[in-house]
């Protein structure tokens, strides 16, 4: 797993040189005595605030950027970096009664055996000591295991059209929706599932 902090303060080209291993799972290094290509299959999560100062969307503190500064915090990840995330999750700040709260949530100890659960469906799905899983799938795999119903397909036509999703999007969405089936026990991929991979996309802001 690749954690980046506070991604936009990556340098562009740092960020930009990320595109390969995301998609190709290898780093590609060139120099002048020759190159050398290493495996790199990892996780990428990344963290970034609303704006450059952190308040933006905050119900308790103003934020002060001009409109100006947070178009030009939010470019620094470009467009195809973004589109290869499938997940963007927005975080707004915990209260300190509900941290504090005794109430608790979900037992990790039940949310790892959900995604043990799905990991073995994968294992299934793609033979025993196959390294394909749901977020490597190719074209084909996806024609495959992931059939939409007329509803679901309805579902993506829609968002593609208002979300503008590229072709790498469609697919990616297929895959989530496949994976979030998956977690739900579920053998057919529903609208539901197709709809929170769509809702997990990457939308303007602004
Ligand atoms: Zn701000």
């Amino acid at each position: 797993m690749l954690f980046l902090d506070e991604m936009p303060e990556f340098g562009q080209n740092v960020l930009e040189v990320l595109g390969q291993p995301l998609e190709d799972k290898i780093v590609t290094i060139s120099r002048a005595a020759g190159t050398l290509s290493f495996p790199a299959d990892f996780i990428l999560i990344g963290a970034m605030n609303p704006c450059p100062c952190g308040y933006r969307g905050d119900p308790t503190k103003e934020c002060r950027c001009s409109s100006s500064a947070i178009d030009r915090y939010q470019k620094r990840l470009s467009g195809p970096l973004l589109d290869r995330i499938d997940i963007h999750v927005e975080a707004p700040r915990v209260e300190y009664e509900k941290l504090s709260a005794s109430t608790t949530g979900e037992r990790s100890g039940a949310i790892r055996e959900r995604v043990e659960a799905a990991r073995s469906v994968q294992r299934r799905r793609f033979g025993e000591g196959s390294t394909v899983q749901n977020g490597t799938m190719g074209p084909g795999d996806i024609r495959r295991h992931c059939p939409l119903d007329d509803a679901s397909a309805g579902l993506v036509r829609s968002a593609m059209r208002q979300l503008n999703l590229s072709a790498r999007a469609y697919h990616r969405v297929l895959k989530l929706g496949r994976t979030i089936a998956d977690l739900a026990g579920s053998e057919d991929i529903r609208p539901a599932h197709i709809a929170e991979a769509i809702q997990y996309r990457r939308r303007e802001t602004n």
